[in-house]
């Protein structure tokens, strides 16, 4: 008599399991899709991308790591293709779409070979082998690039804002990126330090991207919280308050009660005296400009416009940090712990006035290395979209700063990296060098893709390239105007180095990563609902 088999459980119920060559294709699948949802936004000619949001709100934009971050991706591998994006965003500022592309292609490559049986494990040794490979050439390629080199310099930063919504005004916002960044590197023993929070970005809607300004100094979105306060402050000595000038408190909810008008006369004659001698503190600490993270009460506003001492309130925190930095003012958390010491200094606090609104200057401040942007555009979303380019210029040109090595673009330095590893992957035996073969034709994915987004013949492009770089060529890319090669360093597509090797290493990882996994094991959505918050009358 045969006995029945028992099905065996060993994970939990709503847990779904794939394994095996089906778990890899579904992964490699997944990422692919996100490349490609990128691929078409690539380089000058890419298009760019409408999204819009649950409360429909809407992004139109060309970069990268904004697409991925606003389409709510889900999926686990492709997640892991969009943090690539965003470590490409953290570290260099530009260059996410070309680092999504490539781990894309690196894939797509792979899956190829999985089809003609070589070994998951045999791809990602050749991968590794590659990327290794790339890096060490990419640093005999790169070309050096000093603070001085300002036409360099300025090359960088159009690259990066070529094919943006900003292209218009791309002459001044790389001006302006160039000496923002200068204004604020530090040189360190011999190294460049950067801190991109010294360069502060303000949007304001109203004429065009042409008229965007560079500020020495803070920019704040905020005006003077009484009409009746100086809207011009020469010699500024600023407070730093993250503490409210109110008397109010919020989390004590007492009741009073008062039976007589004269009674009601004192209390708020009380108020009003505790409120004064809120104000006198803040004059006795010589104070003629006061920036307040929470509120500041309405007779407190009028004996602050009285004395005439400027105050705006409701700061970012982030404000606040930026005026600490740039006025040498101390935040102060207990407004009677003031005194002159915590004060910072500044030449000029001014309102100025845009259309409707107004926003404070804080310029000639102690500390030179901080500055502000004020970014224009026709409209919120040109705005938004300059600011996103602008900020691309900047991580660019500090990029290239900071590692002082820079590269030409337009598929050139990536047609070269792919003629060095097929020329590496002969001197390795065995089926590491197909896989290192892939890689090669993986970078070719860059080059393809501006062409394709060009409107040319990719085959056509490529086949010239190719011929241009065997000629000895180095710097032989895709001139997307014309369909013809050109010499992409003549032409000032110029590149931070870093670009180029972080996009390579991150998207060889991530590939390899992918390749790794043969399991997916996922538990299902938590459907539990979530505790009930209690009301406001429960208490
Ligand atoms: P990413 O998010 O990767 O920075 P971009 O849309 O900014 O994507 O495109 C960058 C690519 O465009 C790079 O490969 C760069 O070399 C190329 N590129 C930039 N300017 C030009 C140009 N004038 N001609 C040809 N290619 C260019
Ligand atoms: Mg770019």
């Amino acid at each position: 008599m045969s006995k029945e088999i028992q099905p065996i459980f060993i994970l939990p119920e709503g847990v779904t399991r794939t394994t095996g060559k089906t778990a890899q294709r579904n992964n490699i699948m997944a990422a692919k899709l996100v490349a490609e949802t990128v691929r078409t936004t690539l380089g000058p000619k890419g298009m760019d991308k409408m999204i819009v949001d649950s409360f429909g709100d809407i992004t139109v934009t060309n970069d990268g790591v904004t697409i991925l971050e606003e389409m709510k991706i889900e999926h686990p591998a492709a997640k892991m293709v969009v943090e690539i994006a965003k470590t490409q965003e953290a570290e260099v500022g530009d260059g996410t779409t070309t680092a999504v592309i490539l781990a894309g292609e690196l894939l797509q490559q792979a899956e190829q070979l999985l089809d003609k049986n070589v070994h998951s494990t045999v791809i990602t040794k050749g991968f590794r082998l590659a990327g290794d490979a790339c890096i060490e050439k990419l640093k005999e390629l790169a070309q050096p690039v000093t603070e001085k080199d300002d036409a360099l310099l300025r090359k960088i930063a159009m690259t990066a804002m070529t094919g943006k919504g900003a292209e218009n005004a791309k002459e001044t916002l790389a001006d302006i990126a160039v000496k923002a960044v200068k204004k604020v590197i530090e040189n360190f023993d011999g190294s460049i330090l950067f801190d991109k929070n010294n360069i502060k970005i303000e949007k304001k809607s109203g004429n065009s991207v042409e008229d965007t300004e560079f500020v020495e100094g803070v920019v704040l979105e905020k005006e003077a919280v009484h009409p009746g306060m100086p809207q011009l402050i020469h010699n500024a000595k600023v407070a730093l308050l993250d503490c409210a000038v109110e008397i109010k408190n919020t989390e004590i909810d007492a009741k009073i009660q008062i039976t007589d008008p004269a009674q009601m006369q004192a209390f708020l004659d009380q108020e009003e005296r505790m409120l004064l001698k809120m104000v006198d503190i803040i004059q006795a600490s010589g104070a003629n400009v006061v920036f307040c993270q929470k509120g500041i009460d309405d007779v407190a506003q009028h004996f602050l416009a009285k004395r005439g001492i400027y105050a705006a309130r409701r700061l970012k925190q982030s404000d606040m940090e930026a005026l600490a930095r740039a006025t040498g003012a101390t935040i102060v958390s207990n407004l009677q712990d003031l005194s002159e010491t915590d004060l910072g200094k500044a030449g000029v606090v001014k309102e100025v006035k845009f259309g409707d609104d107004e926003m404070t200057y804080v310029t000639e401040c102690k500390n030179p290395k901080s500055v502000t942007i004020v970014v224009r555009g026709g409209t919120p979303h040109i705005t938004d979209e300059a600011k996103r380019a602008l900020t691309d210029a900047i991580g660019d040109v500090a990029a290239a700063l900071k590692s002082s090595s820079v590269v030409a673009g337009a598929g050139a330095v990536e047609t070269e990296l792919a003629k060095h590893l097929r020329k590496y992957a002969e001197s390795l035996g065995g089926r590491e060098q197909l896989a290192v073969e892939a890689f090669a034709n993986a970078m070719e994915i860059v080059p393809r893709t501006l062409a394709e987004n060009a409107g040319l013949d990719p085959i056509d492009v490529l086949t010239s390239l190719k011929a241009a770089h065997d000629k000895k060529q180095i710097w032989a890319g895709i001139d997307v105007f014309s369909g013809k090669i050109m010499d992409a360093w003549k032409q000032g597509v110029i590149e931070p180095l870093k670009i180029k090797t972080q996009a390579i290493t991150s998207a060889s990882e991530v590939a390899q990563m992918i390749l790794r996994i043969d399991d997916v094991i996922a538990s299902g959505k938590d459907r539990t609902p979530a505790p009930k918050m209690p009301e406001m009358g429960d208490y």
